[in-house]
């Protein structure tokens, strides 16, 4: 068995790039493989939502242009992908946090067309009066924020690779990376040699372990998150609202198109792969969060808590494309610290771009993986979750 290409990772990265890849290369054989089914990892785990406001300018320029594509999926592909553009809105409890957003508007989001819109306390009490926000300074929303259906994304670009005589093989865990001397040689998958030119490492929280296999040690950590649905209630939540009291631990939540509440809080983060179990400690910090927030959703009993892993870089930010000093042929997509599902359409597109013709856009040249020995950090703070 030989192929043009190999992405080891079903996941939304691993198959928007195989997507792409298809698009612009119909005759190339390209095989995924997938450990476990379509989506097992973190892609269908997500929260589904988009944003373009993050604290780097290359993080925003890159979510961004993902955002466009993302929303021009449907039309492309066939797969509605039930956008939702509620905004985000994130409330300020500290001065410094505060002028940050202030810094970063006046620095960054407007100067790309996506300023936001500040608020004192009197105006969030109006405009959200279920909302107990405390000794709130300020509310921060971004309009163009919301969410998107992540199980639809992730299908589409599936299918549509599929269709194109793509070839994705599940329940088949990629072994080993073959090197041969300075060159990607293929992979090891139920002990036998599967050829390959080139080899994208795709697997999400896994991919450190994959890569250190070959003696290439990237700096991720995955961690493990877990979020819960209540059950569905009228539609009033319209934003993704993030509370951002110290003691509140990273609380977001939303309503999904069905009226059912979701959220979660950064607490307890377990880091390392692990089984995707839950944990009692998660729950009540959950609870005791978010009926603080919002006190009407008392009585509303849990529906399901779920977990997936956060693949989290030193700074934040994803990984893609190669380190020149690797061997010839071996490309990464990963590390996307919890906001990798809205970055996968502008990933596959570009890493298509490289993949086939070498060349580099000078969106994707920040993100390259010879950062970390060249020092060149994207410093991302900006994690929700
Ligand atoms: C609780 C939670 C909420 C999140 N919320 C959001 C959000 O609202 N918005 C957002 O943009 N992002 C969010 N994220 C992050 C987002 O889900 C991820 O960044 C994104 O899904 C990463 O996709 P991936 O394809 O890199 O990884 P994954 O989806 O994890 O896919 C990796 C795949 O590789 C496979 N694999 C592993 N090892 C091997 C092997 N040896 N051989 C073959 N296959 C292998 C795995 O089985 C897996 O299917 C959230 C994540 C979590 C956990």
């Amino acid at each position: 068995m030989k192929y043009d290409i190999i992405i080891v990772g079903g996941g939304v990265i691993g198959l928007s790039i195989a997507y792409y890849l298809k698009k612009e290369s119909p005759s190339m054989k390209i095989a995924v493989y997938e450990a476990k089914y379509i989506g097992y990892g973190a892609s269908t785990r997500n929260g589904s939502h988009i944003r373009v406001h993050f604290w780097s300018e290359p993080n925003v320029v890159f979510a961004i242009k993902s955002r466009k594509l993302m929303l021009s999926l449907g039309s492309e592909t066939g797969w509605n992908p039930i956008p939702y553009i509620g905004g985000y809105l994130w409330l300020i409890y500290d001065e410094e946090t505060y002028q940050t957003y202030r810094s970063t508007d006046k620095d960054i989001w407007k100067k790309y067309g996506v300023g936001v819109e500040f608020m004192d306390p009197s105006e969030v009490v109006e405009k959200y009066p279920y909302l107990n926000v405390g000794r709130l300074i300020a509310g921060v929303f971004g309009r163009e924020d919301g969410k998107i259906h992540h199980d639809f994304v992730t299908y589409a670009y599936a299918h549509k690779f599929m269709e194109k005589k793509g070839i994705i093989n599940e329940y088949t865990p990629v072994q080993k990376i073959l090197i041969d001397g300075n060159r990607v040689k293929g992979v090891i998958v139920s002990g036998k040699t599967i050829e390959a030119r080139k080899v994208v490492i795709a697997a999400g929280a896994w991919s450190k372990r994959i890569m250190k296999d070959i003696g290439i040690d990237l700096p991720l950590t995955p961690a493990r998150k877990e979020l819960s649905v209540l059950e569905p209630v009228k539609f009033f939540i319209k934003p993704l609202i993030i509370d951002m009291r110290e003691d509140s631990r990273g609380l977001y939540v939303c309503q999904t198109p069905r009226g059912e509440v979701m959220g979660s809080v950064d607490y307890p983060e377990i880091r390392g792969t692990y089984e995707f179990n839950n944990t009692l400690k998660y729950l009540s910090t959950y609870a005791k969060a978010v009926t603080r927030l919002i006190p009407s959703l008392r009585k509303l009993r849990v529906l399901r808590v779920w977990s997936g892993d956060y693949n989290i870089s030193i700074d934040h930010s994803h990984i893609m494309g190669r380190d020149e000093e690797w061997p010839e042929g071996l490309y990464v997509a990963t590390g996307y610290s919890g906001h990798g599902f809205m970055m996968a359409p502008y990933t596959g597109y570009l890493m298509s771009k490289y993949i086939l013709n070498d060349y580099i856009h000078r969106d994707m040249e920040p993100f390259l993986p010879n950062r970390f020995r060249e020092g060149k950090l994207i410093k991302e703070v900006m994690v929700i979750g």
